[in-house]
């Protein structure tokens, strides 16, 4: 495509931290790079690689999610989104080159945001190439999606994670094949993840406090919930200190606390999580009676961070289980968390296998119903008093 037939606009898909905003931004120096060899670009260092690599290239536009919502606004008035792209995009290329657009998450606009992009995509303006990152694909407008090439992004395999990790320098070959194993295949997380060592021990012993779940009483199951919401910010804010010491602006932190694979979040969705909030909020009363303490702090607490730490936590709660899904299943080998695998065997054998399948729906549940505007700590509540239970008609309600 770089050497002659760069379609208007591409689409990079594929799960958090795999590598597509990377991917995007590397397509974007191969256009804007001027070395006469069109197979050297992008060199690196002429000046146009130079001033991209120092996020100052004036015909590299960028527009990223902001905010509490996390969310890219249809703008042009406080806050910059998609109109004031598609007026930049207006005027002439400062260079007399080529000129791109690179919308990290496209995923986040909103609605009235993806609408005031169609034309755009539709007719750009002359050698203009619009890249779109997005984890999941289903929140674009069909009209989106189908005006952009497509690029799949897949899991890295384990052991190419693993390499990268330590030609990087990131971590010791030990430390790298755990990493590597948690990160599945995403080597951003696995890069994140390293560079926080904290945060793996905080990971593998809020996996460890999930399995100890299985065995608690209602009241403790409630208790030791909040703990791990507490846990899980803690994770995340030493993912983001860890990215932003090491001078990448915390995107890893940002694709540690992004939602991941949950699919089918179409836009029926909106309409049952709002169901989903009525009926969650008859649970208001007793949820907060049964733990006052618990609910002080976490009110504190800005709603963005604490729906983050709710949605890193269902990912670890889905990480683990898989993970019982595959001890059960014989395959002790696959499992991400390895240091848990004793735990993992004894917690494993006392369940009935068919759990998995209604929990991993669950999670799903409970991932759409962070995107509303749906208390986390209720969120999470309702996940700690049905795991590993039988599944009932009003879960899927
Ligand atoms: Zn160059």
């Amino acid at each position: 495509m770089l050497r002659g037939g760069m379609p208007h606009a591409l689409l990079v898909t594929g799960p958090a931290g795999v590598g597509k905003t990377t991917f995007a931004e590397d397509v974007a120096a191969g256009l804007l790079c001027v070395v006469a060899d069109r197979s050297e670009r992008p060199c690196g260092t002429c000046r146009a690689c130079r001033a991209l690599s120092h996020g100052n290239h004036p015909d590299l536009h960028r527009l990223a999610p902001t905010g509490a919502g996390s969310v890219i606004p249809i703008g042009g008035r406080d806050e910059r989104g998609v109109r004031d792209l598609v007026r930049d995009l207006a005027l002439l290329p400062v260079e007399g080159g080529a000129r791109v657009a690179v919308i990290v998450s496209a995923d986040r606009m909103t609605e009235d945001a993806q609408s005031a992009m169609l034309k755009t995509l539709e007719e750009p303006p002359a050698a203009t190439v619009l890249i779109l990152t997005a984890a999941d694909e289903e929140r674009l407008l069909p009209t989106i999606r189908s005006r952009c090439v497509r690029i799949r992004l897949g899991p890295v395999a384990r052991r190419e994670v693993e390499d990268l990790l330590v030609e990087g320098g990131y971590a010791e070959a030990p430390t790298a094949a755990r990493v590597a194993r948690l990160a599945a295949g995403r080597p951003g997380e696995a890069v994140a993840l390293a560079r926080a060592p904290e945060a793996i021990t905080i990971r593998s012993e809020v996996g460890r406090t999930l399995l100890d779940l299985v065995a608690a009483t209602r009241t403790d199951r409630l208790r030791i919930a909040r703990d791990l919401l507490t846990r899980t910010a803690a994770l995340a804010s030493s993912v983001a200190a860890a990215s932003s010491a090491s001078g990448d602006g915390g995107e890893g932190a940002a694709a540690v606390a992004r939602p991941r694979t949950t699919r089918g979040r179409g836009r029926g969705a909106v309409a049952a999580t709002s169901t989903t909030a009525t009926a969650l909020a008859d649970v208001t009363p007793a949820g907060a009676a049964a733990d006052p303490e618990a609910a002080g702090p976490a009110a504190k607490v800005p709603a963005s961070e604490r729906r983050a730490a709710a949605l890193g936590l269902v990912a670890i709660w889905r990480d683990v289980t898989r993970d019982l899904a595959l001890v059960a299943l014989g395959q002790p080998a696959d499992v991400r968390q390895i240091d848990l695998l004793d735990d993992l065997e004894s917690v494993s054998g006392r369940l009935d296998p068919a759990f998995a399948v209604d929990q991993l729906r669950r999670l799903e549940l409970a991932g759409e119903r962070l995107e509303g505007n749906v208390s986390p700590e209720l969120v999470i509540d309702a996940l700690a008093l049905g795991w590993t239970a039988p599944a009932r008609v009003s879960d899927a309600s």
